[in-house]
């Protein structure tokens, strides 16, 4: 037993974020002694991403097609138990995604794997494995270890891991495994949700807003100095739960995960289930009037002000 195994991840023709993360966190905890790094890639359209992770740095890319050309749950899960089978690695890697949550738990409880959901920090050591993940939503965090568990299956959380960068040039492998009749769906097609107007997830600049703003006219005033300072605007849950600003644009536990260049946090207390989502944004500057904020902890520059003071400011240097 020994190796990872990251599962990459790709969605109409590219590859997502997520993937580049799992091979950061691959080859950190390989480094540690975990052995080999192996992508597999188990799509119809494995071949188009093979160029794109041989250069990060694994040793192993495997290309598995599928006979289906969407993604389906169950003919991931059917390749994905063969794989482990056939490499008993001691690590498989997974975005904590909307597709792995649909195979990822059958697999692990089906091969009787170790496993953890929504992982934020993976390490080897001696003992083997060890994950981080939050705990009493996220008040705390949760070490775990796997003892007694030859392979651990981990699903780690977008935006928590650094993405591999690098050059290197892996060996590749075509596994044919037979996969076809395994599809329990039918893809129909795929649609934008309605929300979809923003993706805060992809924005380099975030102009978030907080309960600070106190007055729902305040968010349209808001939103226009955000489009003129070029940033996009997110906010904190209270002002979704209250209306006044789309569930799209929610940054945190129960919103998105980003990582802009720049976070710009106005009226922001920066309560635990925010700053999981945010904390890793290049650059954070934190405005609160309260100078004991815990955004202050996560930002690199802060200013103990009046939100509105600042935000005036802004608009006449963005005029
Ligand atoms: P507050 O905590 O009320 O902070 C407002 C801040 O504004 C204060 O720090 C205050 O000093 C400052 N302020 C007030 N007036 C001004 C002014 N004029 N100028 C400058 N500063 C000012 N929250 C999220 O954001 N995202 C999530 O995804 C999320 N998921 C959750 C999931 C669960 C299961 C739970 C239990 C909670 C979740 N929350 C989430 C809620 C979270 O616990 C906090 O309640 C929330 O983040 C607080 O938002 P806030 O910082 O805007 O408001």
């Amino acid at each position: 037993m020994s190796g990872v195994i990251v599962l990459g991840e790709a969605r109409r023709g590219e590859l997502r974020p997520v993937s580049l993360e799992l091979i950061g966190a691959a080859r950190a905890i390989s480094e540690q002694g975990a052995g080999p790094v192996t992508v597999a890639l188990i799509a119809a359209d494995a071949e188009t991403y093979v160029e794109q992770v041989n250069r990060l740095g694994v040793q192993e890319v495997l290309v598995v097609p599928t006979p289906q050309p969407q993604f389906e749950a169950h003919v991931t899960q059917a390749a994905l138990e063969a794989l482990i089978e056939q490499r008993r690695p001691s690590v498989v890697l997974a975005g904590h995604t909307i597709d792995s949550l649909g195979f990822a738990p059958a697999v692990a409880a089906r091969g009787g794997l170790g496993f953890a959901s929504n992982v934020t920090g993976a390490s080897w050591g001696e003992q083997g494995l060890r994950a981080q993940r939050g705990a009493y939503g996220e008040k705390l965090i949760a070490e775990l270890d796997f003892p007694d568990k030859q392979t651990v299956l981990l699903l780690l959380r977008p935006g928590a891991f650094a993405p591999a960068e690098g050059s290197g040039s892996a060996s590749i492998e075509r596994v044919e495994l037979d996969l076809a009749g395994r599809a329990r769906t039918e893809h129909l097609e795929l649609r934008d949700p309605p929300t979809g107007d923003v993706d805060i997830t992809k924005a380099d600049f975030l102009l978030s807003i907080g309960r600070g703003v106190e007055d729902e006219d305040q968010v349209a005033e808001l939103e226009r100095l955000a489009e003129r300072m070029g940033a996009t605007l997110s906010a904190s849950r209270p002002l979704v739960d209250a209306g006044w600003i789309d569930a799209a644009r929610q940054v945190g536990q129960s919103g998105k995960t980003v990582t802009p260049k720049v976070y710009l946090a106005l009226g922001i207390s920066g309560a635990v289930q925010h700053l999981v989502g945010m904390s890793k944004a290049q650059t954070i500057v934190a405005v609160n009037s309260d100078h004991e904020a815990p955004i202050f902890g996560v930002a690199q520059f802060g200013a103990v002000a009046d939100m509105f003071e600042v935000a005036a400011e802004l608009e006449r240097q963005f005029e």
